[in-house]
């Protein structure tokens, strides 16, 4: 069959499509919420989701659970609701750990910062960004929709199956901001990488006004040194 289109992008190559680019070079997403309708619900054990079926059966033969599809315009159309609340990684350096603090308008980002300073737009980066200095101030302010939020981003292989590729898992939670100056420390207290584990955990306790409080947090505990008996897959 002939196609007699593929002139069509000679006069305008600019709007060419390129070919489908998979997000960065990870292969699966770690989770610790999910949505059910439209609230959020925080999870005991790992939700792991990608586009990859093989990536899906090893993570549900790995963690427990069954690979299944769920609604999402994402590449990462399959979920595994693990029985895993902990897992151990591989982090190869703190270079893939990334946090900053953001906050999202209805056309994108719309703050960026460190606490203290832009750090996007370009034009803005290095000026004062103007949030609290308080982070129980910051809190309040991200809480009401009105200042950024944590992210945190880090990549890893699963210590149990590097060949599989790069993970990755995204928080918004401010207990991990308050502890993440010592895991990147403790990771760069190696040369190469570093295991570690990355874990759901609970925490519960009573108020002194008598009020229960539970909720979770997720935990990133450097081990060691990891030993790489066979050459780890490099970036495919
Ligand atoms: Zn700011």
């Amino acid at each position: 069959m002939a196609n007699n289109l593929r002139r069509i992008w000679d006069t305008d190559p600019a709007s060419k499509p390129t070919p489908r680019q998979f997000s960065d070079d990870f292969v699966g997403r770690f989770r610790s919420g999910r949505l059910v309708g439209k609230l959020p619900e925080s999870l005991n054990a790992w939700r792991v989701t990608t586009g990859d079926p093989v990536v899906a059966e090893e993570i549900a033969r790995l963690m427990g659970g069954a690979a299944e599809e769920w609604d999402t315009d994402k590449e990462d159309n399959l979920e595994i609701l693990t029985d895993a609340p902990s897992v151990e990684i591989v982090i190869e350096s703190s270079d893939k750990i990334d946090a900053s603090m953001k906050l999202f308008g209805s056309t994108g980002i719309i703050h960026h910062c460190d606490g203290v300073e832009h750090l996007s737009p370009e034009d803005e980066k290095g000026e004062p960004c103007g949030c609290p200095e308080l982070l129980q101030d910051r809190k309040d302010k991200a809480r009401s929709g009105r200042g950024p939020k944590p992210s945190i981003d880090v990549v890893f292989k699963l210590a149990a199956a590097p060949e599989l590729g790069r993970f990755r898992f995204n928080s918004g939670s401010w207990e991990l901001v308050k502890v993440l100056h010592e895991v990147i420390s403790a990771v760069d207290d190696y040369d190469g990488p570093v295991r570690a584990t990355l874990a759901i955990e609970n925490v519960s306790y009573t108020t002194k006004g008598g009020r229960d409080v539970s909720y979770n947090k997720p935990v990133i505990k450097v081990l060691g040194a990891y030993e790489v008996t066979v050459p780890m897959a490099d970036a495919a």
